[in-house]
């Protein structure tokens, strides 16, 4: 038997054209803006495919570009203007950021409301303790692929390979509220093949290319591979041995064309939520 792959591409087209739609729908534009400090060439990227995707959705996207030597006064003053924006539904600041900048001041500094990213404490808090908020498009994004994928997460054993605020905790969080029993692994773990051996669900985000190996997968496991990582040769792998996995999960997303394509689209959608409850006509 062989996994069946979940076609992250194919959910996330879907997605983004049901945002499409709402948003032609809507009596005003969404607006999104998109930061990016310094030149970092992977960084670009990402932002140019955010913008280029929020435009084809009709969201009223801008980019806002600015020299890796800025100073953090600069950015926060910046995000003041962007909160203060009645255009602007969502904003986004492209992370990393330049040493100089602390990037907890410039989550903190964003308004909740446009949190696009959810990164902001208070939707991370929000998550949490169960309340509606904006929540990280990654994670999101691995939601929407397991409903599609027909997993039904009650009482199903989970196991969430890495514990950071953008992808493991808040993963960790949306699995609990779905009623799976939710284990978190990191890189203090002990015996962490026979932790993941015991997972009906599997979510890697550890950022280890291909780390976990076959026989780390209970038969019959669902794998969901968050991380990207590039080997020395140039490909694009995964946090999970991809082929070796195929034989014994259930079901397995692929990298790239798994997780990836749906941050994007979980990001339009977060604009166009937030930007319902700012001007008031719900979703
Ligand atoms: P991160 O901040 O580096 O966090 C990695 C987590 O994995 C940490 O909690 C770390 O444990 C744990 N970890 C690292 N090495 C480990 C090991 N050998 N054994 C066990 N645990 C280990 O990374 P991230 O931002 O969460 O991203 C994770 C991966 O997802 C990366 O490959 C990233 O590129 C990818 N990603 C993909 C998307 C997408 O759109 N598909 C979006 C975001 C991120 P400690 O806490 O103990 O250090």
């Amino acid at each position: 038997m062989t996994a069946t792959i979940i076609d992250g591409k194919a959910v996330a087209a879907a997605l983004r054209a049901r945002v499409a739609q709402q948003v032609a729908a809507l009596p005003y534009r969404p607006g999104l803006a998109v930061v990016l400090v310094g030149d970092d060439p992977a960084s670009a990227v990402y932002v140019r495919n955010k913008d280029r995707a929020a435009a084809a959705a009709g969201i009223a996207a801008q980019t806002i570009r600015l020299p890796a030597a800025t100073a953090e006064a600069e950015l926060l003053a910046l995000v003041a203007r962007l909160n203060a924006d009645a255009g602007v539904d969502g904003i986004l600041v492209q992370m990393p950021l330049p040493k100089q900048i602390r990037s907890t001041a410039v989550i903190d500094a964003i308004d909740p409301a446009k949190d696009v990213d959810g990164l902001n404490p208070v939707n991370a808090g929000r998550l949490q303790s169960g309340r509606p908020g904006l929540v990280p498009c990654t994670p999101a994004g691995v939601m929407k692929l397991l409903a599609e994928a027909g997993v039904a997460l009650t009482g199903t054993r989970a196991l969430v390979l890495g514990r950071s605020v953008l992808v493991g905790r808040p993963m960790a969080a949306l699995l609990t509220a779905a009623d799976a029993t939710v284990t978190v692994a990191h890189s203090r773990t002990r015996d962490l093949p026979a932790e993941c051996r015991r997972a009906e669900v599997l979510v890697a985000a550890a950022g280890r290319a291909q780390m976990v190996r076959g026989d780390w997968i209970a038969p019959g496991a669902v794998v969901i591979d968050v991380g990207i990582n590039r080997l020395p040769d140039g490909r694009l792998v995964g946090d999970v041995a991809y082929a070796e996995a195929l034989p014994i999960a259930h079901a397995i997303t692929p990298v790239p064309g798994g997780v990836g394509p749906m941050t994007i689209a979980c990001l339009l959608e977060n604009t166009v939520i937030a930007a319902g409850r700012r001007r008031g006509s719900g979703q």
